[in-house]
């Protein structure tokens, strides 16, 4: 038999037994990655395994540091719960809601603020589906539906194809998007059935979760092409994480690749607090240097926001760095991306 040119694809990794196999954990910690495994789901897709780098396994193997919960970590660290109003449907601002269709990731993230809740039930029920479909024929106050899970794109194309034809039925809704981390993670998810799933009247945008320019991977970009070829607009969101992408040189990479592949970088989003992941965090001083050296390098096309989801639901704001101080009523200080300070005056 001829040798394959390329390397063959691993299978995903599902538990400890997979990680010792795979050689992403020592034999002699199976039973310090059961514990964790139990804690949270392990699972490591096989194109994540194949792009393989530290910056992919900080971001999918358990570590013993997880075990470390600070009394400021909460279960339910973005206020999900504070503003749910029925299984699987959020409604925390009046235009849009989020709408959680299943908890299933294609991989789990060691981080993951909702890390309490995905990977333990499927698919939203149908009675709860119809449910929430019924609170959105009823609001005509909600403009955008957010799809999110766990990860929606882990849904069947048929699955889809029903919900956004049931989606499109609401006159009201001007706007679908959808999470995700599959294009990148499982890019060939990402087919021509689920594709005709997405052609419905509404604006359908998605936005791709990615943190390190390792992760786009031949068959993610092949998959972000397919995305902008079917008409789909996609921003990004990224977490900043110590140990994964916590410099602005790593970021300046990812944030140029995704620009190059028609992504718009959108949210960078400050770590959250989730149970077990101390590891992760920077500190709000760390990111809003590592901004102000981004902003000095990057066109706005390529600069995301940066922003704190409130601990406790109270939404999302940005936070900085500032460039803008009021000296006096009307006078203002402003510094530009070399940190010179120049004044302005207001009429
Ligand atoms: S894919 Fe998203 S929802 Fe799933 S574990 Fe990762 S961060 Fe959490």
């Amino acid at each position: 038999m001829s040798r394959p040119d390329r390397p063959m694809p691993r299978a995903a990794v599902t538990g400890a037994d997979d990680l010792i196999v795979q050689g992403l954990a020592p034999a002699a910690d199976r039973a310090l990655m059961e514990q964790l495994g139990e804690a949270f789901r392990i699972r490591i897709s096989s194109e994540m395994l194949g792009a393989g780098g530290a910056a992919i396994a900080a971001q999918f193997v358990p570590d013993a540091r997880e075990l470390d919960h600070r009394p400021e970590q909460l279960a339910d660290p973005i206020g999900d719960d504070v503003h749910r109003i029925g299984k699987g449907l959020t409604h925390r601002y009046p235009d849009r809601v989020i709408l959680h269709v299943t908890q299933t990731c294609e991989v789990y993230c060691r981080f993951c603020f909702r890390r309490e809740k995905v990977g333990e039930e499927g698919i939203l029920p149908e009675a709860d589906l119809a449910e929430a479909l019924a609170y959105l024929q009823a609001t005509p106050a909600v403009r955008e539906v957010i799809l999110t899970g766990g990860d929606p794109l882990t849904l069947s194309s048929r699955r889809l194809s029903e919900l956004f034809a049931r989606l499109s039925e609401i006159p009201h809704l001007e706007t679908i998007r959808i999470h995700t981390r599959v294009p990148v993670v499982a890019p060939d998810r990402i087919t021509p059935q689920m594709l005709a799933a997405f052609d419905v009247p509404q604006a359908v945008w998605l936005v791709v979760h990615t943190n390190h320019a390792d992760e786009l991977t031949e068959n993610a970009r092949a998959a972000l092409r397919r995305l902008t070829a079917a008409g789909i607009p996609l921003l990004s969101q990224t977490v900043l994480l110590k140990g994964v992408n916590a410099d602005a040189e790593t970021l300046e990479t990812l944030f140029r690749a995704l620009i190059r592949n028609r992504v718009k970088p959108y949210y960078l989003h400050h770590c959250d607090l989730a149970p077990g992941t101390h590891h992760f965090r920077t500190t709000i001083a760390e990111g809003q240097t590592i901004m102000a050296a981004l902003r000095g390098r990057l066109s706005g096309t390529a600069l995301p926001t940066y922003v704190l989801d409130i601990p406790g639901g109270h939404g999302k704001v940005p936070i900085g760095p500032g460039y803008l101080t009021q000296t006096a009523a009307g006078q203002w200080q402003v510094t530009d991306p070399n940190g010179q300070i120049h004044l302005y005056t207001d009429p």
